[in-house]
């Protein structure tokens, strides 16, 4: 069998973004509006920094605003929640994202739900998830629409596909599975206490998986030609690396590429269309709260 189509997450993800750009380009010049995007990050945990950093990034790449709010690890929640609520009541934020996690004194929870909805880019607010089960217009969580634009690239109509979902969190796992229902796939959510998991994914034309265990998804878990998305991030550790780490999926590539139809490889998959959509859903929200039609 012919090895599995590599599903380039970047090439999608820059497509994605330039057309955000041009989105951008419109708004401002026929509406006079720039969409704004305003990070809040709690602590000095390098792995947020870094992903707020290029979050950052992206947005002024896109001609939009981006401000990063950057406050001391032993903030309390009030502070935190002061923010919030300065951020919800500035009209020029149409997004506010606070990177996960939060020290352990702020209450996670009461922050996501104190964002305003309209304005919950990362759609965690319970009002956005209650949106999304039933249908109507939310904000949706980034990676799974990522995974989801991809998804549509690679197999056009998803009507009918037994669809997989490995791991059942709120920010990716629970998501995931409500946007492959909504395109009318037949969907099993796994978990760790799943039985016989490799069974339940050779059923499978499309699999998800979002764990957090490098490697974990065998090639004789796929069924020959099924589509394979892999979210998880984990270092591993590689001797032969200058940095003696390197990144992995949950998904064993090599392996699952001899029998997959097309797979997204780790890094370059998931992990870039996630910004992207953030951007997607940062234009969304500027366009929603201004009143304005979203440029084709
Ligand atoms: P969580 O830890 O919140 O959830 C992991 C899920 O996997 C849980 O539902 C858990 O089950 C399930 N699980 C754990 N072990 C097993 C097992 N042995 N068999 C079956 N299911 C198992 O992780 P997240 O959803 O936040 O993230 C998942 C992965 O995706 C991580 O590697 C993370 O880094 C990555 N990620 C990548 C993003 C990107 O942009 N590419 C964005 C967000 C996350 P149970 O509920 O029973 O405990």
């Amino acid at each position: 069998m012919s090895e599995a189509t590599r599903i380039d997450g970047k090439a999608f993800a820059a497509d994605l973004r330039a057309e955000i750009g041009r989105k951008v380009a419109v708004l401002k010049e026929k509406h006079g509006l720039t969409p704004g995007l305003s990070v809040v990050l709690v602590g000095e945990d390098p792995a947020s920094e870094v992903y707020v950093r290029n979050k950052g990034k992206a947005t002024l790449e896109a001609g939009m605003k981006s401000d990063t709010y950057t406050m001391p690890e032993d903030s309390s929640h009030d502070d935190v929640m002061a923010k919030v609520e300065e951020l919800n009541a500035d009209p020029s934020v149409h997004g506010i994202l606070v990177q996960l996690p939060l020290p352990d004194q702020v209450d996670s929870d009461a922050i996501i739900n104190a964002i305003n909805p309209d304005k919950d880019v990362d759609g965690f607010h319970t009002l956005n998830v209650g949106r999304l089960n039933s249908g109507q217009d939310a904000m949706v969580p980034c990676t799974p629409v990522g995974c989801m634009v991809m998804l549509k690239e690679v197999i056009g109509d998803l009507t009918g596909k037994q669809a997989i979902v490995v791991g059942r969190s709120n920010i990716v796992g629970k998501p995931m599975a409500a946007l492959l229902l909504k395109e009318h796939c037949t969907v099993t959510i796994a978990h760790s206490r799943t039985k016989d998991l490799p069974a339940e994914c050779r059923r499978a034309d499309i699999v998800i998986a979002a764990v957090g265990r490098a490697k974990m998804v065998k090639g004789d878990w796929i069924k020959p030609g099924a589509v394979v998305i892999d979210v998880g991030i984990n270092r591993i550790e590689d001797a032969s690396t200058k940095s003696g780490t390197r990144l992995v999926g949950d998904v064993d590539y090599d392996d699952a590429a001899k029998v997959a139809g097309a797979i997204t490889p780790v890094p370059g998959g998931v992990g870039p269309m996630t910004i992207a959509c953030l951007l997607k859903n940062t234009v969304t929200a500027a366009c929603r709260q201004a009143g304005v039609p979203e440029p084709e």
